[in-house]
């Protein structure tokens, strides 16, 4: 396994601290990257909750999510507010324990007991691989997973999640299977100005977010969907009452303190205490996508997905992607690409599991720099491997 290490005082702490043989885990997308950002803020966002707060279930039964924390809601419209990413006026919001407890509250929200066949879920190949995990996991009436979008040919109703930008491979998207009558779930969990160019404010009828991959606190399982339907709202609401009687208010309270503080501090770029939570995710996942492109450059064996330039209207500058997974394509002749990086001591995940081919694997590039840093180390040296083995 991997030495527990204290975590480095900065991103650009590039020291390797790692013995050689220990293997580097980019299977999950961890995202420890942002520690170093928030280490610097240590007392701004230390948040301290007393032994006789917040012992009600309750948080503010006027409204239709009636366990959201009044502070968190705010700290949501301010954020969107000033990033400029999605629309709240006219939205409900109802929080999860992650995005991904909303996302089955979303299935059950729009789908109904007087149905006769469980409703199709699919998504565009390559997908997020927990969606059909999710979906397949209790074996609901309600609905069922019907794998890629693309290939979705049957005319039956349908549930698509449209993931944008695309968890593995960082591409923006549109709905694929456009029929009447086709319910829309937009996933936007990457939708934040460190990964990609913001272009409009978003305004889709059912809109998920979570601050695992926004902020980095993915230990606090905090997600938010943003609800155009009042009444997919209350159902949705009423899985979460059923399911888990409400989301935890420490974890609310802490996400809409760090929330906040990020909203707070929006677009003092290149200050010198560098306020912008988002130039500095932005700054270190630049960096960390030009050393991969140099060493998959030099190895001559891999692929990686070109991004388009365009203009964000958060940063205002002309930018391209710099996505939180690296969709890497080994070229020919090898057909199981995870193995090849398992035989480097790098644990990735395959191509197969995003209903895609075994040939390209996921990278998460959201972790510790010195993991990263080994992990370039070793894809670097992969081309004199292969080439020695023959
Ligand atoms: N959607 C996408 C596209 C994701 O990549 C993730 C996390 N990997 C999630 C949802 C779920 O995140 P969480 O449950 O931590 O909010």
């Amino acid at each position: 396994g991997i030495r527990r290490l204290p975590a480095a005082d900065n991103a650009g702490d590039t020291r390797n601290h790692l013995p050689v043989e220990a293997v580097i885990n980019l299977d999950q997308g961890d995202p420890t990257m942002y520690e170093a950002f928030w280490r610097k803020l240590e007392y701004e966002c230390t948040f301290v909750i007393k032994g006789y707060e917040s012992l009600s279930y309750f948080s503010n039964p006027k409204n239709p999510c009636w366990f959201l924390e009044p502070k968190l809601e705010e700290s949501i419209k301010s954020l969107h507010g000033a990033v400029g990413n999605a629309e709240t006026d006219g939205y409900s919001i109802v929080v999860g324990t992650g995005s991904s407890q909303l996302l089955q509250a979303v299935l059950y929200a729009v789908t109904s007991r007087d149905q006769t066949n469980p409703i199709n879920v699919v998504s565009a190949a390559p997908y997020y691989s927990t969606y059909m995990e999710i979906t397949e996991l209790v074996r609901s009436g309600l609905y069922k997973w019907a794998g890629d979008a693309h290939e979705f040919d049957r005319d039956e109703p349908y549930v698509e999640v449209v993931t944008s930008p695309n968890n593995p491979n960082g591409v923006i998207r549109g709905a694929v299977v456009n029929r009447e009558g086709g319910i829309l779930v937009h996933d936007l969990a990457y939708y934040w100005p460190q990964y990609t160019p913001i272009t409009s404010s978003l305004d889709f009828d059912i809109m998920l977010f979570t601050a695992s991959k926004c902020t980095g606190h993915a230990g606090s399982r905090i997600g938010w969907a943003l609800v155009k339907d009042k009444e997919v709202a209350k159902r949705m609401t009423k899985f979460m009452e059923v399911s888990t009687i409400g989301v935890s208010k420490e974890s609310q309270l802490r996400v809409a303190k760090i929330l906040q503080v990020v909203a707070d501090r929006c677009k003092r770029f290149g200050s010198p205490e560098g306020d912008d939570f988002f130039e500095f995710g932005k700054s270190v996942l630049t960096k960390r996508w030009e050393m991969l492109r140099e060493a998959v450059k030099k190895t001559n064996m891999f692929t990686l997905p070109k991004y388009p330039l365009q203009h964000c209207t958060y940063t205002g500058d002309v930018t391209q992607a710099h996505p939180a997974f690296a969709w890497i394509g080994c070229n020919d002749g090898m057909e199981d690409c995870e193995k090849l990086f398992r035989n480097h001591k790098v644990l990735t995940r395959g191509g197969r599991k995003f209903g895609s081919d075994p040939g390209f694997v996921r990278v998460s590039m959201v972790g510790r720099e010195e993991e990263f840093i080994v992990f370039i180390e070793r894809l670097a040296s992969m081309k004199q491997m292969v080439n020695t083995n023959g």
